[in-house]
C-alpha cells in the first residue's frame, strides 16, 4: 500500500552480503568513515602474563603447555585441556570441536592463548574457546582495537580495512597551531593513532575517555557541527519572507469558533509560531507534539494569521484519507470565519481539478489542502505565505530537505511573489533532543508537551496469538453493551502487497461472519480515495462498530469515539508505528484500550518494542527506546545521515567543549571560512550543504 510506508524489521536476507556491503552497513564507506570508526575496547596482546596473576573477567594472554586432555559428556561431548605455566594451571573448554582442534590440544603442545577468564569448575580458572596461536610468535606493540561491527564481518577483516585506510588518508591537521595550542588539543593524526593503536598504559583513560585523543575527536566533532549549523543560520539570514503581523481579529474568532479552549501548551506554541510570521525571515520551525495533542488546531491559528493578511496558505498531508479529515475539520472551524477552503484531491474530476487550480491561481482559494504531489505539481499560488506540512516524518528525508531548503522557492515559482513562503513542519514523533540539534540544525523545535484534559491514559495489553478467539468475543461484548467502536488492524505482510491485502479482505470477511450482526467495515490501501472516505465517514458517524484496517489508519486519523485498537501479529511492526496506530484511540473521554495479538516466538527486538509499548504511553520515552533499538541512522529513516549526528560528544557531559568549539567556529567562520570548510568537508563528507553555500 503505498501510503502505509510499512517498516523493514526483521527480513530474512537471501544473498550473502559482500565485504563491501557489510562495511556500508555500518557506515563505512570513504576512508576518513573508517579512521573514525573507533575501537569499543581493546585487547593486549603485547605481553604473556603468568597464569597465577590473571584475575577472572580480565582478557589475558598466557602461554603454556598441555598437561592433560580430555573428553567428557557434560551433557554433550566437550574437549577440555589443562595448560600449565611455571606459574600455575588454567583449563581450557571446548563446547564443540573438530578433530585437528583434539591434535592442537595433544598433551605436550605448547601454545598460546587469547581469552576471558572466567571462574572454572574443578580448576580455580578457566578459558572457554580461547583463540589459539603459535607460542613464542612476536607481540603485538600496541593494544588490538576491538571495532563495533556487524554479522559476517570478523575482527580481522575490520582491522585490516582499518589499516589500509590509515595507508591511504590524508590525516593532515585541519586546524592551525594557535588554535590547537589555544585549546590544548593535540594533533589529529596522533589522536587517531592512539585512538586505533595504543599504547598499553592509555588504556584505562582511553576507556573513560579522558585520553586526550577524544578530548580532540570531540573538539572536532562538535566544531564541524557548530560550523554547519553556524552556515545554516548563515544561508537563513539572508532569505526574506512576508512580514505576517499578529492577527488582530481571525484569532478571536476563530478561539470562540472552537468546541474547546487551547491547553496551555498549545496557547505557547500558537505565539511561537505568531511571532515567527511577524519576522521577515522564513519561519523553519517543526512542531513536536506526541499523537492526539493537538496540532492541527495550532496549525488552524497560523493559517488564519496569514489569511487575515490576503495570504494563501497550504497544508499537506501524507495521506488522502489524512488531507480528507483535514480538509472537513478545517472547513468546519474556518468556514463561518468565511475563508474558502479547498481541497485538491486524486479523486477530482478533470474539470474540478481545473476548476481548483484556477481558484488557487487567481486566490480565491485561501486555504488549501491535499497531499504534497497534489499541492506540488502544477500548482500556481497567487500569493502564498505558509506551508504547513502534517505527520512530516512520513514524508522521505529527501523531500523533506528539499521541501525545507530549496522546494519553498520552486512552489512559489511561477507566480509573481519573490519572497519565501514561511514553513510550519508538524509530527507525533519526537525527535530526541540531541537529534534535533545536530540533524535539523537549522530548525526551531516547539514542543506541545500536554494532552487536552479529560483523556484518560490508554491501557495496552499484551495478548498471544492463540487467544485471538477470546479477543473477538471481547469486541462483540464491548460494542454489543457498551457501544464501543474497534478498530482491527490487520497484520503487516511485508513480502507482498497482494498477500496483505488478501489478509485484510480475510479477516473482514471472518470478523463480519462472526460478529454479525455487528457492522464491520473495512478499509485498505487499494481503495480509491472516495471508497476510503466513505468508510471513515462511517465510522465516524458510528454506522460501522468494528473497522478492519491496514496501516493505512496508522497516521493522523481521528475518530474520537473509537476507543478499542487491536493490532494482529504486533511483533512486526515498528515502534513508532504502534505508538501512531495506539494514538487512533484514546482522544476522547472514555477508557481506551490497545491490544497488542502476538506470535511467538518473538525476536529479542520485537519483545523490546512490545515490552516498550507495554510499559509507557509516552511519546518521548518511546522514540527514546526505538533510537536504542535502530540507531540514529535508522531512526531518521536515512542511513547517510549518521553522518550529521554526533557520535563521540555527548552534549550533555561535554558542555566545555561545546563552548569552546563555539568559540573557535564562530571565529574560523568568519576570519577563514577555507578552514571551516575543510574540517566541515572532512568531517560531514560532501552531502552537507556548507559546501554549496
Ligand atoms: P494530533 O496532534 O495527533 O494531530 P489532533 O489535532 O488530531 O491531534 O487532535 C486530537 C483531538 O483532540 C481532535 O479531536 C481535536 O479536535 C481535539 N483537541 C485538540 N485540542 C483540544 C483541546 N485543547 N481541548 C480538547 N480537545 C482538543
Ligand atoms: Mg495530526
Amino acid at each position: 500500500m503505498s501510503e502505509s510506508l510499512p517498516e523493514v524489521t526483521d527480513t530474512k536476507k537471501t544473498k550473502k552480503p559482500t565485504q563491501a556491503q557489510l562495511l556500508e552497513k555500518l557506515g563505512l564507506i570513504e576512508d576518513m568513515d573508517f579512521i573514525v570508526h573507533l575501537p569499543l575496547r581493546y585487547e593486549d596482546q603485547t605481553q604473556i602474563y603468568e597464569i597465577a596473576s590473571v584475575a577472572v573477567g580480565e582478557y589475558a594472554q598466557i602461554e603454556g603447555s598441555v598437561v592433560h586432555q580430555q573428553i567428557v559428556q557434560r551433557p554433550r561431548k566437550q574437549l577440555q585441556a589443562v595448560i600449565r605455566d611455571q606459574s600455575g594451571e588454567l583449563l581450557v573448554r571446548l563446547l564443540h570441536f573438530y578433530p585437528n582442534q583434539i591434535k592442537q590440544f595433544a598433551v605436550g603442545n605448547t601454545l598460546r592463548l587469547r581469552g576471558e577468564v572466567r571462574r572454572g569448575f574443578s580448576t580455580a580458572i578457566e578459558m572457554v574457546h580461547p583463540k589459539v596461536s603459535v607460542a613464542g610468535a612476536p607481540l603485538a606493540q600496541t593494544l588490538t582495537p576491538v571495532y563495533p561491527t556487524t554479522d559476517g564481518l570478523t575482527q580481522p577483516m575490520l582491522r585490516k580495512a582499518i589499516v589500509s585506510a590509515f595507508e591511504r588518508a590524508d590525516l593532515q591537521d585541519t586546524l592551525p597551531d594557535n588554535l590547537r595550542k589555544k585549546y590544548g588539543l593535540i594533533d589529529f593524526a596522533q589522536a587517531v593513532q592512539d585512538l586505533h593503536y595504543p599504547a598499553v598504559e592509555h588504556n584505562h583513560a582511553l576507556m573513560n575517555q579522558t585520553h586526550p585523543a577524544w578530548q580532540r575527536i570531540k573538539f572536532d566533532e562538535l566544531l564541524a557541527q557548530q560550523l554547519s549549523l553556524a552556515a545554516a543560520r548563515a544561508r537563513r539570514a539572508k532569505l526574506k519572507a512576508p512580514k505576517i503581523p499578529l492577527s488582530t481579529k481571525l484569532h478571536t474568532q476563530l478561539a470562540t469558533q472552537l468546541p474547546f479552549k487551547l491547553t496551555t501548551a498549545q496557547q505557547r506554541v500558537v505565539h511561537e509560531i505568531a511571532l515567527d510570521l511577524s519576522r521577515g525571515q522564513p519561519m523553519h520551525r517543526l512542531l513536536q507534539g506526541d499523537v492526539g495533542s493537538g496540532k492541527t488546531v495550532v496549525a488552524a491559528y497560523a493559517a488564519v494569521q496569514a489569511i487575515e493578511q490576503g495570504y494563501q496558505v497550504a497544508l499537506m498531508a501524507p495521506t488522502e484519507l489524512l488531507a480528507e479529515q483535514h480538509h472537513q475539520k478545517l472547513q468546519h472551524w474556518l468556514g463561518p470565519l468565511g475563508i474558502e477552503v479547498a481541497w485538491l484531491s486524486g479523486s477530482l474530476t478533470a474539470a474540478q481539478r481545473r476548476k481548483a487550480y484556477e481558484n488557487v491561481q487567481n486566490g480565491s482559494s485561501q486555504l488549501v489542502v491535499g497531499t504534497q504531489a497534489l499541492i506540488q505539481e502544477k500548482v500556481v499560488f497567487e500569493q502564498l505565505g505558509l506551508v504547513i506540512l502534517d505527520e512530516q516524518h512520513r514524508f522521505g528525508v529527501a523531500q523533506r530537505l528539499d521541501l525545507s531548503r530549496k522546494g519553498s522557492d520552486s512552489m512559489a515559482s511561477g507566480s509573481k511573489q519573490t519572497l519565501l513562503p514561511h514553513q510550519l513542519n508538524m509530527s507525533a514523533t519526537p525527535i530526541p533532543r540531541t537529534l534535533a540539534m545536530t540533524f535539523y540544525s537549522d530548525l526551531d523545535v516547539s514542543v506541545i508537551d500536554e494532552l487536552p484534559p479529560g483523556r484518560s491514559p490508554i491501557q495496552t495489553k499484551l495478548l498471544a496469538a492463540d487467544r485471538r478467539e477470546e479477543m473477538m468475543d471481547r469486541v462483540h461484548h464491548a460494542v454489543t453493551t457498551e457501544g464501543q467502536q474497534v478498530y482491527w488492524v490487520c497484520p503487516l505482510v511485508e513480502e507482498s502487497e497482494a498477500l496483505q491485502l488478501q489478509t485484510a479482505v480475510d479477516t473482514y470477511e471472518l470478523m463480519a461472519q462472526q460478529l454479525a450482526p455487528l457492522r464491520v467495515g473495512l478499509l485498505h490501501g487499494r481503495m480509491t480515495a472516495v471508497e476510503k472516505n466513505k468508510v471513515m465517514d462511517a465510522f465516524r458517524e458510528a454506522e460501522i462498530d468494528v473497522l478492519v484496517a491496514t496501516t493505512v489508519i496508522e497516521v493522523g486519523v481521528d475518530v474520537p469515539n473509537a476507543t478499542i485498537m487491536v493490532i494482529e501479529h504486533a511483533e512486526r511492526f515498528g515502534l513508532a508505528q504502534l505508538h501512531q496506530l495506539r494514538g487512533r484511540v484514546g482522544r476522547g473521554a472514555k477508557q481506551s484500550y490497545c491490544i497488542l495479538l502476538y506470535q511467538t516466538p518473538l525476536s529479542a527486538i520485537a519483545r523490546e518494542r512490545l515490552r516498550a509499548m507495554y510499559e509507557t504511553t509516552d511519546g518521548f520515552e518511546i522514540a527514546q527506546r526505538d533510537l536504542a533499538l535502530r540507531g540514529p541512522g535508522e531512526f531518521l529513516g536515512l542511513r547517510q545521515s549518521g553522518q550529521m549526528l554526533l557520535r563521540f560528544a555527548d552534549l550533555e557531559h561535554d558542555q566545555v567543549l561545546i563552548e569552546q568549539a563555539k568559540e573557535c567556529a564562530s571565529y574560523l567562520y568568519k576570519q577563514f571560512p577555507s578552514i571551516a570548510a575543510e574540517h566541515v568537508a572532512r568531517w560531514l563528507g560532501g552531502k552537507e550543504e556548507f559546501l554549496r553555500s
